[in-house]
């Protein structure tokens, strides 16, 4: 599937139905979830790989994931209402995808799901409660071998120190994110944020030459 089919399959799938702002519930716009994927397809890690997406929402990233060909796809996201609408978005584009309701902060949670070749993952960017974003890497270094995840323009710094012993950041890739109206504290219809597509390696990958 080329790029820009992959972003119009995409931009297809419907969003939030009651965003919530305590949880960042933001949709990856299609543009940019294709971007991510496509990167990482061209990398060598979608394809008939097993593919876990933390912090689903309605879907997008997973959906896409399965839409390029990998072998399994699960959605993990605390919300149940974003996870009706992931389903109907999966069951829309065609699309085979298991999502669980899970708080990624439950310890829990690694023991259900296991060890995965790709974690991809759009956090919470730590807006709204501070360091929201470090159980999501927490828990994308412990189950994957590597990770694509979107943060905010300018963490890369903040990142490289927070997981060193852990794994490294690989790549980078910069965006734009259209951000639109979504809350009452929002002032204007739209907003860029520039935010940055990290490729973090586990290192535990790296010595076993994986
Ligand atoms: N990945 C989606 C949604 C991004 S918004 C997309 O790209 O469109 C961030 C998502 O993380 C929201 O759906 C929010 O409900 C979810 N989330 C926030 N805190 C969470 C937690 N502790 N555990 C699991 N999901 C969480």
């Amino acid at each position: 599937m080329k790029l820009k089919r992959l972003e119009m399959e995409l931009q297809h799938l419907n969003g939030f139905p009651h965003p919530r702002a305590a949880l960042e519930q933001y949709q990856t716009p299609a543009p940019l979830a294709a971007r991510l994927l496509y990167h990482a397809l061209m990398k060598g890690d979608i394809e008939r790989k097993s593919v876990v997406d933390l912090g689903c929402g309605t879907g997008i990233l997973a959906v896409g994931a399965a839409l390029l060909g990998a072998a399994a796809v699960t959605g993990i996201e605390i919300d149940q209402n974003a996870v009706d609408r992931a389903e109907a978005n999966a069951t829309l584009a065609g699309t085979d995808v298991e999502f669980i309701v899970a708080d990624v902060r439950d310890a829990a949670l690694f023991g259900r799901i296991g060890t995965c070749d790709t974690v991809i993952m759009n956090p919470p960017f730590g807006a709204r409660q501070e360091h929201a974003d470090r159980p999501f890497i927490d828990l994308a270094l412990k189950t994957a071998t590597v990770t694509y995840g979107i943060f905010n323009a300018g963490s890369t710094q903040f990142i490289k120190t927070y997981i060193e012993g852990r794994a490294e950041i690989s790549e980078k890739v910069g965006g734009v994110f259209p951000l639109r109206r979504t809350f009452s504290f929002h002032t204007k219809d739209h907003k860029d944020i520039e935010v940055e597509i990290l490729r973090l390696t586990s290192t535990r990958s790296m010595n076993h030459g994986a």
